[in-house]
This record gives C-alpha cells, sequence and structure tokens, in this order.
C-alpha cells in the first residue's frame, strides 16, 4: 500500500469543483447569487461561446477590499456566516466559501473590484488554482469575476461539454429563474456581443408580473391566477397556472424558497395533489410560486449546488401548500375564472 498523503489544495479544490461546478451554467449560477448577496442592484452576464470561452459577470455592489481578495477565492472561506448557528438560519444565497476557489482551480480566472466608498480597484487572477499577487486595476464600484476556458485543466471534464447552443441555453434558463426570483434587479444577459435578455429593475408586482410573461409565456398571464396566502409563518405568493396553460413537459415550473428556486419531494407532491382533480394524467401544471418562512425553518445545507432543501415541519408546509393551490384551483371547478392580471 503506498503511504497516505494530503492532497495539495489545488488538487482538493479541482476535486472539490466536481461538486458546485458542473457546467458554464453553474458558474453562472454562482457568481450571479454573489452579486445578489452583495447587494448588486444591476447585474451584467456576458457569455463568449456558450460559456466555453468566457463568462463574465459583473454588478455594482459592495465590491471586496484589497486585502481580502485572496480569501475571496480561497476554498472555505466566505463573509456570509461564522457560525453552526449562522448555518442554522442563513438567508444568503451563498455560504459554502467554495464557489470561487472552485472555479478558479478549473479555469483562468479573475476577479476585479472596488469596495463601495473606495476610489481605487484591485484584481486577482487564479489560473488554474495557481493564485497570483493582488494588483491595482481600473472598474467602478462592484465586482467583476471573468472565468476562461473551463475545464481547459480538466480534459475528461471538458469532453462532456455539449455545444455552443446547448451550454448557453442552460445559461439563459438559468438567467431567467434567477431573474423571477428577483424583480428589484436588472439583469443584463449577453452572448458573443449579442444582447440576449434586457431585464430592467422593478420594485412593483406589475413589473414582476412583466418579467412572468416574459419567461412563461405571453399567454400565461391570461391563462393563470394570482395567489397570496399565508398562515402559521409561511407566505405562498405568485401565480398559479390554470388547467389551459398545463404543458406535456415540467418544464414551466418555478418554486422558489426564500428566493432560491428548488427542487423538492415534498412541495412536488403537494402541488401534484393540488392539481390531481383539474389536470389530465401526464399534463404538468405551469406555476411561478415563491414561498417565505422563517430561514431557521428550512435546511439550505443538503447538497452543494443547494437546488435541494429540507423543511423543518414537512407536514405543515406541505399542508399549506396543497391548501393553497386547492382552494384557488377549486375556482376553475366551479367555472369561475377571475382575471390574472394584477
Ligand atoms: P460564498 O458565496 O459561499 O461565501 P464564494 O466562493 O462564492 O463563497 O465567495 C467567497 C466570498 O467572496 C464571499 O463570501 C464574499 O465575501 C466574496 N464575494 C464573492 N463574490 C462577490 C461579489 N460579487 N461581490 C462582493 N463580494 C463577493
Ligand atoms: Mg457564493
Amino acid at each position: 500500500m503506498p503511504a497516505i498523503r494530503a492532497l495539495p489544495i489545488d488538487l482538493v479544490n479541482q476535486i472539490a469543483a466536481g461538486e458546485v461546478i458542473e457546467r458554464p451554467a453553474s458558474v453562472v449560477k454562482e457568481l450571479v447569487e454573489n452579486s445578489l448577496d452583495a447587494g448588486a442592484t444591476r447585474i451584467e452576464v456576458e457569455i463568449e461561446q456558450g460559456g466555453l470561452r468566457l463568462i463574465r459577470v459583473r454588478d455594482d455592489g459592495g465590491g471586496i477590499a484589497a486585502a481580502q481578495l485572496p480569501l475571496a477565492v480561497a476554498a472555505h472561506a466566505t463573509s456570509k456566516i461564522a457560525s453552526f448557528d449562522d448555518l442554522e438560519r442563513v438567508a444568503s444565497m451563498g455560504f459554502r466559501g467554495e464557489a470561487l476557489a472552485s472555479m478558479a482551480a478549473v479555469s483562468r480566472f479573475a476577479l476585479t473590484s472596488r469596495e463601495a466608498g473606495s476610489e481605487e480597484a484591485f484584481r486577482i487572477e487564479v489560473d488554474g488554482g495557481r493564485m497570483q499577487p493582488v494588483r491595482p486595476a481600473r472598474h467602478p464600484p462592484g465586482t467583476s469575476v471573468e472565468v476562461r476556458d473551463l475545464f481547459y485543466n480538466v480534459p475528461a471534464r471538458r469532453k462532456f461539454l455539449r455545444a455552443e447552443r446547448t451550454e448557453f441555453a442552460h445559461i439563459d434558463d438559468l438567467v431567467k429563474s434567477l431573474a423571477l426570483a428577483r424583480a428589484d434587479v436588472a439583469f443584463h444577459l449577453g452572448h458573443n456581443g449579442k444582447p440576449v435578455r434586457l431585464w430592467k429593475a422593478a420594485a412593483d408586482e406589475a413589473a414582476l408580473f412583466e418579467r412572468v410573461a416574459a419567461v412563461l409565456g405571453e399567454e400565461f398571464p391570461a391563462q393563470s391566477l394570482r395567489i397570496e396566502q399565508a398562515a402559521a409563518g409561511l407566505r405562498l405568493s405568485g401565480w398559479v397556472g390554470l388547467p389551459s396553460a398545463a404543458r406535456g413537459q415540467a418544464d414551466a415550473q418555478y418554486f422558489y424558497v426564500n428566493g432560491r428556486r428548488v427542487r423538492d419531494r415534498v412541495v412536488t407532491h403537494a402541488v401534484r395533489q393540488a392539481y390531481a382533480d383539474v389536470l389530465f394524467h401526464g399534463r404538468q401544471p405551469a406555476f411561478v410560486l415563491y414561498l417565505e418562512l422563517d430561514p431557521a425553518g428550512v435546511d439550505v445545507n443538503v447538497h452543494p449546488a443547494k437546488h435541494e432543501v429540507r423543511f423543518r415541519e414537512q407536514r405543515l408546509v406541505h399542508d399549506f401548500l396543497f391548501r393553497s393551490l386547492h382552494e384557488a384551483l377549486a375556482q376553475t371547478r366551479a367555472g369561475r375564472v377571475p382575471a390574472a392580471v394584477p
């Protein structure tokens, strides 16, 4: 047997990268979530060649101090939690302190940032996990991250990436779902120098409604019901698609828990049950739903990519969702279809 050895840190990061960074869209997700956590009001995503060549995310958020740049790209370093208690009630999108280190281990990576209130910007580059010294740079207040040649040093991973068009479609889907989560933030998405999505920030519901229509289709608003329910510390709002908005595939289902899009067994079951007697077998409902609850009531640390959550009170959440949706859909059963426009 060979001797047991501690692995070098860049190899550790490269292995860890496999858990969070699956494809260009995963990089975009982590970067946009960081921008949201930094309080950005405008987020620009520039993509070249489906993200295989370049992913650049720029925000106008709080920025990072020069002295903190090496830590920002180090593994297990985060400004978002400091203790186990914090983890139990985390309200930010990030908390693992792993995303930047992971992507920097498998790309040519650069982060440029100017902290709010500072006159100077700084830049740090990491090439395949090798960190370069921090240098002065030019940048407006906020942060830009560039990820070039993703997986250039992990040929086995790079081989699994699909065509430019497919990878970009994943990125577009992702930006759409993040944009639905945060209508108060402006989003820009460009591909190969051409604008693809341009969403102005909008704080009111009419503007959110516009985004919903842009993502789910112009006909969705007329085929859905506004929902707004609160009970036992749970709040559900959004739009439930009528049977006429149902599709052959489950590709128009947006469910957010405290602003985070999740796939969850409890949620899926409650929704399916609520639709059971209004949808034909095999038809998939369309919906955009936002569930809000005390962060302590939901564990987001279930999966590295945080697609999954675990509710502390599963039964309560299930019954609340079922009852809220069932009640809304009951109106369609009675043949009364109220207008959905807010
Ligand atoms: P996490 O988001 O889990 O904390 P990351 O690796 O994604 O871990 O980021 C590490 C740290 O770098 C964050 O905790 C944050 O302090 C800082 N950071 C990353 N991106 C940004 C950004 N766009 N604006 C400001 N700070 C950022
Ligand atoms: Mg993060």
